[in-house]
């Protein structure tokens, strides 16, 4: 069986989204963490997860490159460049970069840009990107301690990052549907434009971009826009009328845990939650800057907390808290201490039979995930919109991977049914 679309995901919280949004739509998803090193799992999509959102940009786009040659061979169709729904990336990159140079490898040039996702709050009007009623650059995002979003117009923001040109089509265009929207792209293409910022409020606005893409070689955005893409594959006959359901996963077992190294806002307001509805241990990277150290702390804290009802385990801090940390060690050295010390902290509950772990943060899943060994997630159901359970290989064991942003306030107990 071909792969239908073949994803390439810039970090691990994104891919599960994709992922889950793919499964939702009908196809069936596996997700490979990182570079495949042998054939691609039998799926409709295969996302292959990179850690490539804040790699030096060379890295990201060799591993970008390598994945996409993974999905050509699997005679993917249409391929994917999946990031984030808040744009992150600095300016030097890496989503105009590897864009770029999926651009030239596919020789298509020309993608649609879309990070829209209205069901979390993630609209794009008149090329500006919107995290609820607020503008990406007061939204909090100002203040990610690795790609600090200042700047709300993503015209602006794709044009520093790409030596190709970027437009906007405009909420006035997108309104039209998928018609309109299909030869406005095919003009600006033929008009040498390389992407296309794309406005979508609405979840119709998506379906519309998607079903305009359908003969695309290349599609970059969020998971939103690609909610109309299944639809595109059952209109061609290569997906049954009534696709797969979401993999049923095997049953869950061992304790329950949380592990949150992001300092999203919603991350900080779901710890706030848990402290006074979970036992809860805040570490102090600032004050024992040492991942061994602060490892050994975790686990013993843990060691007569676990069962049933998950212990919650964070490093996260408030913004005053990341920059005193970055002062010290550095924006990259600060991040790579608490994404060791959680990766050890990780490896430590599973020894001691933690068989259903919750990890807030991109970078944080990254890191958990290496070092637990896994190499492919099945996605099973969704918890919250964007964040399925998983079903981790051949670690085997239950992992939900959070998007720092996502989920709602009480979705490190919901997640175990408590
Ligand atoms: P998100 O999904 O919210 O972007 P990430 O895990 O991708 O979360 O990024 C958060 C980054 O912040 C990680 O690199 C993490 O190690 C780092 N971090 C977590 N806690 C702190 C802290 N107290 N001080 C500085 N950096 C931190």
């Amino acid at each position: 069986m071909a792969v239908l679309l073949g994803c390439i995901a810039d970090d691990f919280t994104g891919a599960t989204d994709l992922a889950n949004t793919l499964v939702k739509g009908g196809m069936t998803a596996v997700q490979v963490i990182g570079v495949p090193t042998g054939p691609l799992p039998d799926a409709d999509a295969v996302i292959i997860a990179l850690k490539s959102r804040t790699a030096p940009v060379a890295e990201a786009v060799r591993d970008s490159l390598a994945a996409c040659e993974a999905l050509l061979a699997a005679s993917a169709r249409q391929i994917f460049f999946k990031y984030c729904s808040t744009f992150d990336s600095t300016p030097a990159g890496n989503i105009g970069p590897v864009a770029d140079a999926l651009v030239r490898r596919l020789d298509c040039g020309f993608a649609l840009a879309n990070p829209a996702f209205p069901t979390n709050g993630r609209t794009v009007f008149q090329g500006h990107l919107f995290v609820g009623t607020q503008l990406l650059n007061e939204s909090g995002m100002e203040n990610h301690p690795l790609t600090p979003m200042t700047d709300a117009n993503l015209v602006r923001v794709l044009s520093r990052q790409t030596d190709g040109t970027v437009k906007l089509i405009p909420f006035q265009v997108v309104e039209q549907g998928a018609t309109v929207l299909r030869h406005t792209m095919t003009g600006l293409k033929e008009s040498g434009w390389r992407y296309a910022i794309i406005d979508a409020v609405t979840d119709q606005h998506l379906l519309a971009i998607g079903e305009a893409a359908a003969e695309h070689a290349l599609i970059t955005g969020g998971s939103g826009v690609a909610m109309g893409l299944p639809a595109n594959f059952r209109r061609q006959g290569k997906l049954p009328e009534r696709g797969a359901a979401a993999a049923a996963l095997p049953a869950m077992r061992g304790h329950a845990a949380v592990i949150a190294g992001s300092c999203s806002r919603a991350t900080l307001g779901q710890i706030g939650y848990a402290r006074d509805h979970a036992h809860t241990l805040e570490l102090s990277p600032l004050t024992t800057p040492d991942p061994a150290a602060l490892a050994a702390q975790a686990l013993d804290w843990a060691k007569d907390k676990l069962g049933d009802h998950p212990v919650v385990i964070a490093a996260s801090g408030t913004p005053e808290q990341v920059q005193a940390l970055q002062a010290k060690l550095g924006r990259d050295a600060a991040g790579a201490l608490v994404e060791q010390a959680l990766a050890e902290i990780a490896e430590g509950l599973v020894a001691r039979g933690v068989g259903r772990l919750v990890v807030a943060g991109g970078e944080t899943s990254g890191a958990v995930v290496s070092r637990l060994g896994v190499r492919a997630l099945r996605i099973g159901p969704e918890i919250d919109p964007g964040v399925p359970w998983t079903f981790a290989e051949p670690a085997g064991l239950h992992l939900a991977l959070k998007s720092g942003n996502f989920g709602a306030r009480d979705f490190f107990l919901k997640a175990f049914g408590v």
